[in-house]
């Protein structure tokens, strides 16, 4: 189980700081829509699964479920949250401001 009173980048005391922030970073694998060709059909599907299994019988666990999907969680001091949210890619962002739907 995570510390959660420390910061994970620097290690500054957090219980004692005025606001202590939580980051939550998800990872998973993305895939665009299926869309099946007549050559799909020819294709060796028992063959490519009998291949993958066997990729997966001599891959590291921890790996193969990373590459799939993971879950990260840190606790900031606010000095580590603007340091790490200044080095994040611009990316797609939620507005937080609306109110809830409801
Ligand atoms: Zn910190």
């Amino acid at each position: 189980m995570a510390d959660t009173a420390t910061c994970d980048l620097c290690g500054a005391d957090l219980l004692g700081a005025p606001v202590r922030y939580r980051a939550e970073v998800r990872i998973w694998a993305a895939y665009d829509v299926m869309e099946l060709s007549p050559a799909d059909l020819r294709r060796d599907l028992a063959g490519e699964i009998a291949d993958c299994l066997k990729r997966l019988r001599s891959a590291d666990p921890a790996e193969s479920t990373a590459a799939i999907a993971e879950i990260r969680r840190f606790d900031l001091c606010d000095a580590c949250r603007r340091k790490w949210r200044a080095e994040l890619p611009e990316g797609e962002k939620e507005d937080l401001t609306k109110p809830c739907a409801g």
